[in-house]
């Protein structure tokens, strides 16, 4: 009976073994997937999220959007008050999007300061939508140094909307959204370019 009372023990701990190292694994799963500054998505994430919200939609033809978005002036902030500032505006962007997006969207840094928010079963109105509560929440924020109390003030961030078209592949969807992004940009930054309302 001891002895079996020692196998079993010892089966016990090597279960425990098992759990705590399945548990590290699916943790360091996970970080491969996340944006160390930001907590968010990275760009591995939104690789994968994307392919298969693209693969969803043309199989199933609901609708599919996204939105590519870009600090304005980000060399500025940076240069101004030095990269920690500059990581505390992407944090604060980043922030912004998680709180104004629902649970089947996928966000992610796309870039240095540039973000990707991946959309499945939305047109691009409510993307657009979207868009412009974040672009507002965002520019609202005032922002200062906390030790020194300097102020930086307001930052704003331009984005691109583009909906999926049917047969769209990953690459077309994301270069129309940059195209968009690009054009919100050289008209002033601060808004939101799209494809207009769908005829
Ligand atoms: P634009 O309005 O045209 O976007 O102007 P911009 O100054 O934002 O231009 P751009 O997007 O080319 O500049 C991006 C800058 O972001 C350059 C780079 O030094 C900075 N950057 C990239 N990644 C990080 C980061 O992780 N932290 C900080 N602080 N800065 C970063
Ligand atoms: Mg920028
Ligand atoms: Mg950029």
């Amino acid at each position: 009976r001891r002895a079996s009372a020692d196998e079993k023990s010892k089966i016990e701990a090597c279960s425990r073994e098992i759990d705590a190292l399945r548990e590290s694994l699916r943790g360091a799963e996970e970080s491969t997937l996340k944006d160390p500054l930001t907590g968010i998505g990275n760009r591995r994430l939104f690789d994968t999220a994307i392919r298969k919200a693209v693969d969803e939609s043309n199989a199933r033809r609901t609708p599919l959007s996204l939105i590519m978005c870009d600090i304005d002036h980000f060399k500025r902030v940076n240069d101004a008050f030095g990269h920690h500032v500059g990581d505390e505006v992407i944090r604060a962007l980043a922030g912004v999007i998680e709180a104004n997006v629902r649970e089947t969207d996928s966000v992610a840094r796309y870039g240095g300061e540039e973000f990707a928010i991946i959309l499945p079963g939305t047109t691009q109105k409510v993307a657009k939508e979207m868009a412009e509560r974040i672009r507002r929440k965002f520019g609202a924020k005032s922002f200062s140094i906390r030790k020194t109390q300097q102020k930086i003030g307001q930052v704003t961030a331009s984005f691109g909307v583009a909906e999926h078209r049917p047969g769209d592949d990953v690459a077309t969807l994301v270069q129309r959204a940059d195209a968009k992004l690009y054009e919100a940009k050289a008209h002033g930054r601060d808004r939101i370019a799209d494809f207009g309302e769908r005829k």
